[in-house]
């Protein structure tokens, strides 16, 4: 079985069996897979459920400080924080959906290179 060509961070060979069909590396060494593993990995501090989050975060704080000033009414202030966290939930239940989504995605393709492995006699 030919292994990765690769070279783990702490500098020993990779080891990984990889098909004799498929390249010489592993998803993890394969250069040509790099752009989708940095993808991988900035995708979630980016989301659009992350930005929001601290959006609201921060009107929220605002909020709060705009009630003990007396700059905001108070029964204003309790009406905009009830919305807020309707629309807190809202970005929560994105952000799961997303993630499920995501994970569906990475199973099929599992799956499907699973598929191809089997026809090609490959284990
Ligand atoms: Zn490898």
């Amino acid at each position: 079985m030919p292994r990765c060509a690769g070279t783990k961070q702490d500098g020993s060979p990779c080891e990984r069996i990889v098909s004799a069909s498929q390249q010489r590396f592993c998803f993890a060494h394969d250069p040509a897979q790099a752009e989708a593993r940095s993808r991988n990995a900035s995708k979630a501090a980016r989301s659009k459920p992350a930005r929001e989050l601290s959006a609201v975060k921060e009107q929220l704080r605002g909020l709060a400080e705009d009630v003990l000033t007396g700059k905001v009414d108070q029964e204003a202030a309790a009406v905009a924080s009830r919305i807020l966290g309707v629309y807190l939930r809202a970005v929560e239940q994105e952000r799961k959906l997303r993630e499920q989504e995501e994970v569906l995605e990475r199973i099929e393709a599992l799956e499907q290179r699973a598929r191809q492995g089997v026809q090609r006699g490959w284990r």
